[in-house]
């Protein structure tokens, strides 16, 4: 993949569209497009003496032309009024309104932007790392050590037993809201037992039967979830109270509040409700 850094002064290629976060908001109009003209995006910024520089990454092709994503930490620095209507929006709170292909765009340049911010510096020797002009890696010239993109693989897992689901709520939740076991795959496990650890961690329960579904890059900062059914085998509910509040069986009607289609989570209780629909 092209890796190319400019400072505020140069401007993208003609046609280039760009994503632009501040913080982990995006920057868009009320279409919650999230691909503008670069052009258009950067124009207000540019005229504003004030506003500090941004880098920006190239990430793919749409259509033939360029997309590329830049991100700005410095929040202070930036209006809170934008011109032509464009304002912030979480990132998260745009999910359901994004297709596949703009996810997945904004999910690479998020996920690339935080790596490249987090790795300035080599973690072995400490030096300052730069750029590969070519790959998607960060090189110490001093030791030789280079800084790959980081996916933290977690597992997702959705707990069935009969026509009912284990659903838990976490203590992040809003009131009312379940979904499904999630967590990191720690070193040295194998995915099927990172699925049985964090579960039985998590509510307290054994499970087996556990199958593979689908996969989700779920930049937030930069995971890559992979989603499992399974049985539940033994044991009674038990959360710990404080990562976990609240656990229950049901069905998944008994659950207003849960994962929208958009999320792996709800992709794995649509999937479970097919085979239920079938029987
Ligand atoms: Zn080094």
């Amino acid at each position: 993949m092209q890796a190319e850094r400019f400072s505020s002064t140069l401007r993208l290629p003609a046609d280039s569209l760009l994503i632009l976060f501040v913080g982990n908001d995006l920057i868009t109009d009320a279409s919650a497009e999230p691909l503008h003209s670069a052009d258009k995006m950067l124009a207000f910024w540019q005229k504003e003496q004030n506003l500090p520089d941004i880098e920006w990454r190239y990430i793919a092709q749409r259509e033939g032309l360029p997309v590329y994503c830049a991100r700005s930490f410095d929040w202070q620095h930036w209006p809170d009024e934008f011109p032509e209507h464009f304002t912030r929006y979480g990132f998260r709170a745009l999910l359901p309104q994004l297709d596949q292909s703009d996810f997945e765009l904004i999910a690479s340049g998020s996920q690339l932007l935080t790596w490249e911010q987090d790795h300035n510096y080599c973690s072995r020797c400490g030096h300052k790392a730069r750029m590969h002009p070519i790959e998607n890696a960060m090189c110490c010239d001093a030791c030789g050590y280079r800084q790959y993109p980081r996916i933290n693989p977690c597992i997702i897992a959705l707990i069935t037993r009969g026509d009912e689901v284990l659903l838990a709520r976490n203590a992040s939740f809003k009131p009312g809201y379940f979904s499904c076991i999630a967590g990191f795959i720690e070193p040295g496990e194998s995915v099927e037992q990172g699925v049985q650890r964090e579960i039985f961690e998590e509510v307290g329960v054994t499970v087996k039967n556990i199958r593979y579904q689908s996969s989700q890059s779920w930049p937030f900062p930069h995971s890559l979830m992979l989603g499992f059914i399974c049985d539940y085998d033994s044991g009674e509910i038990k959360v710990d109270g404080e990562e976990i509040v609240e656990a229950r069986w049901g069905r998944l009607d008994d659950f207003p509040l849960k994962p929208g289609s958009f999320a792996i989570s709800g992709q794995l209780m649509q999937a479970f409700a097919d085979t239920i629909e079938t029987e």
